[in-house]
């Protein structure tokens, strides 16, 4: 009879599909990407997944029989006890989608379904930057800003699967307009586009030559990797950076405030490229907002997983759920 020594992991986006498989000691053997196509709908999706599935396994030189489990990091609502996507704003037709189940059936293995961000947070947790740590909490910064919980060493979801919202924390009330309906959120203010943004303006009042020279006033070229370069070259982007940093700092004391955590991992994209910066000015925004007591005892840390961490993360979570 085979060991079952393996395990797979998915990391499902609204742009890209990544397949891994990780062996007994951990370590990623196989890998392979496809483009997620939304208009196709819920069947070639499922096609793509599971010929990605295969190509891993092929790769790996594995049979099904060789598979303890298969993990899917997912955005959106999932109700991670029935492995159902409840709600998926990037990939319409996945809502209400039986992921976990249609894996099952496929590979005759166990599936285990989790929103991507808490999937992030639990790789942390279990082999990056929060390793051996019990209460902590995550901010990732992208276009969006996702959020996510480790309490007392587990994945906290909430009763609805969907804890840690932290990117729709509210810090101007008549602030600017947020997706999700309301003003002033924290992703209104700090996520990618938000800062992009500003930065355009000042590009545009000449403000930021560098900024300029290299990006125009197009806040949709204004990548982080754009930003980080500007954030050196143009002193006043560098303090609306600094600026967006402390207004993080400020969510982030509120959390500390409400959950008492021991650490902060920060991750996504912008810190990627800008986390020098932001850092140092989001740990000031947070002792500043939270009680002095709480705030001296939390350690805020950059993520330390790259691209492949929801990956390693879904193949860690099929082993731990079964
Ligand atoms: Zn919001």
């Amino acid at each position: 009879m085979a060991k079952k020594n393996f395990r797979i992991g998915l990391d499902i986006g609204g742009t890209k599909i990544l397949a891994g498989a990780v062996n007994a000691a951990g370590r990623l053997v196989a890998s392979a990407k496809a483009r997620t196509v939304i208009d196709e709908g819920e069947r070639y999706f499922f096609n793509t997944v599971t010929e990605l599935v295969r190509h891993v396994m092929d790769e790996a030189e594995i049979s099904a029989g060789d598979i303890a489990g298969i993990g899917a990091g997912c955005p959106g609502v999932i109700n991670a006890d029935d492995n159902i996507v409840v709600h998926s704003p990037n990939i319409p037709f996945l809502d209400g989608y039986p992921l976990g189940r249609r894996l099952e059936k496929e590979f005759g293995v166990k599936a285990a379904v989790e929103n991507d961000v808490n999937m992030g947070l639990y790789g942390e947790y279990c082999f990056g930057a929060a390793k051996g740590r019990r209460y902590v909490a995550g901010f990732f910064l992208g276009t969006g800003i996702g959020g996510a919980l480790i309490l007392d060493g587990k994945l906290y979801r909430g009763f609805s699967g969907a804890a840690g919202e932290f990117g729709h924390i509210c810090l101007e009330c008549n602030g600017p307009a947020c997706g999700c309906g309301n003003r002033g959120c924290l992703e209104a203010l700090v996520a990618r586009l938000a800062v992009s943004g500003e930065a355009a303006v000042l590009a545009a009042r000449g403000k930021a030559p560098a900024l300029l020279a290299k990006a125009g006033t197009d806040l949709r070229a204004m990548k982080s990797g754009v930003l980080a370069k500007a954030v050196q070259a143009d002193a006043e982007v560098r303090e609306l950076v600094k600026f967006k940093a402390r207004q993080l700092g400020l969510a982030m004391g509120t959390v500390v405030n409400i959950i008492d955590p021991e650490m902060i991992v920060l991750g996504g994209g912008m810190i990627e490229a800008l986390g020098d910066v932001i850092l140092p000015e989001a740990v000031k925004g947070m002792k500043a907002h939270a009680l002095s007591v709480l705030a001296k005892n939390v350690q805020v840390v950059p993520a330390k997983l790259g691209d492949l961490a929801t990956v390693m993360s879904a193949a860690r979570m099929a082993e731990d759920r079964k």
